[in-house]
């Protein structure tokens, strides 16, 4: 056994320290990236945030929408062939674009048929989606789908550590998604106790993600769940994440997937794990006997239309820029200087919140 001493930090651990800025307005500062890659040949431009892939929020309705900004959606896993073939009758902008796989028979067989029936060619992004990225096999299947597919920008995980982020970008990964236990349905830490605090996962994997280059690019990581404010978001930024993924920030919607239900005259809208019990029941038809539900079910008061979401959301990294002195969203690391708090953000006004 052994304790490991130096606090790690989550996001709420931490505020960014104001700094001198030339700055003239939010709308000069800029928030598109541009990337190359440690595999792929692909070069990327657009905003660095994607949906999850998950039920309510990695759909193609969101697709339509998330193209436009420039941002990616990873779609989940229950698309049939069917639905893709249908899908791309009309939609045709494969850079925002994510396709999710799994380590299961049936998801190789599916990305096998996806890649021999020309629908794989349609997107940029394939993501290799497991809850434990530390299983020795994974690396084996990280390297199968690099061969099938030299191309793509891929993107595996998740981890949370420095050492395996680099074995998995030297396995065949771009990008390593990051983040064990921090989702809003996940509950990880408390059925295993295991996982470790979001933002120091960010930059240790960040630092070690960055360190392995060459010509083409360098490694790339994704930070994964646990953005609760977009404030998150930015601080994710700051702590070196190339992208951002969020679930429950993007659920809840008008546009986002799950039910609208009515309580109490006030109207709620479904978000789920993605190993919940209702996703497994939903979409396999049955929770395996082996497995232990580790994602909650919940309602989100309904949160309106996502455009007006979007839009603060940019708005809200534009201000961060401006505090801190950024002109572009690539320079938020090296503005950044994190000061670590001992309260929580909350204001004492948040439970008289109306939602408005
Ligand atoms: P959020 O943005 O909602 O805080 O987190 C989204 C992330 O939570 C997803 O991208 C995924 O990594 C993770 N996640 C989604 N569903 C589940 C689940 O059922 N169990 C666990 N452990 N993690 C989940």
């Amino acid at each position: 056994m052994r304790i490991l001493d130096d606090v790690k930090l989550d996001y709420e651990d931490v505020l960014l320290r104001p700094k001198r800025s030339t700055l003239e307005s939010r709308k000069d500062v800029l928030i598109e990236r541009s990337f190359t890659f440690y595999h792929s040949p692909k070069k990327w431009r657009g905003i660095p945030i994607m949906t999850a892939n998950m039920a309510t929020c990695g759909t193609f309705e969101m697709a339509e929408i998330f193209s436009k900004y420039k941002m990616i959606t990873t779609f989940h896993k229950y698309y049939s062939i069917a639905d893709y073939e249908k899908f791309f009758k009309t939609f045709h902008n494969p850079d925002f674009i994510c396709y999710t796989t799994g380590i299961r028979e049936q998801d190789t067989k599916q990305l096998k048929l996806m890649k021999k029936k020309g629908l794989l060619e349609k997107f940029s992004f394939i993501c290799i989606d497991v809850p434990n990225g530390y299983l020795q096999s994974f690396l084996d299947d990280i390297k199968s789908v690099r061969k099938l597919c030299p191309n793509h920008i891929i993107i595996a995980g998740n981890v949370v550590t420095n050492e395996i982020t680099e074995e998995i970008i030297l396995a065949g990964a771009d990008i390593v998604k990051i983040g064990i236990g921090p989702g809003a349905a996940c509950t990880t830490r408390k059925m295993t106790g295991v996982g470790y605090p979001q933002l120091s996962a960010v930059i240790e994997c960040a630092d070690s993600a960055h360190g392995l280059s060459n010509e083409r690019g360098v490694g790339r990581i994704i930070a994964d769940g646990g953005q609760q404010y977009t404030s998150d978001i930015a601080k994710a930024f700051c702590g070196g994440a190339d992208f951002n993924m969020c679930g429950s920030l993007f659920s809840g919607f008008e546009q986002s997937a799950g039910e609208t239900i009515e309580k109490n005259g006030k109207k709620y809208k479904e978000y789920f794990g993605s190993s919940s019990n209702k996703a497994m029941e939903e979409f396999y038809g049955k929770k395996e006997k082996h497995r232990a539900s580790e994602g909650r079910y919940t309602l989100i008061p309904h949160k309106g239309d996502i455009h007006d979401f979007i839009q603060d959301l940019l708005g809200s990294l534009r201000s961060t820029a401006t505090y801190i002195g950024a002109r572009q969203l690539k320079e938020f690391p090296k503005r950044a200087t994190f000061i670590k708090v001992s309260r929580q953000l909350t204001s004492y006004l948040e439970k008289y919140d109306t939602g408005e």
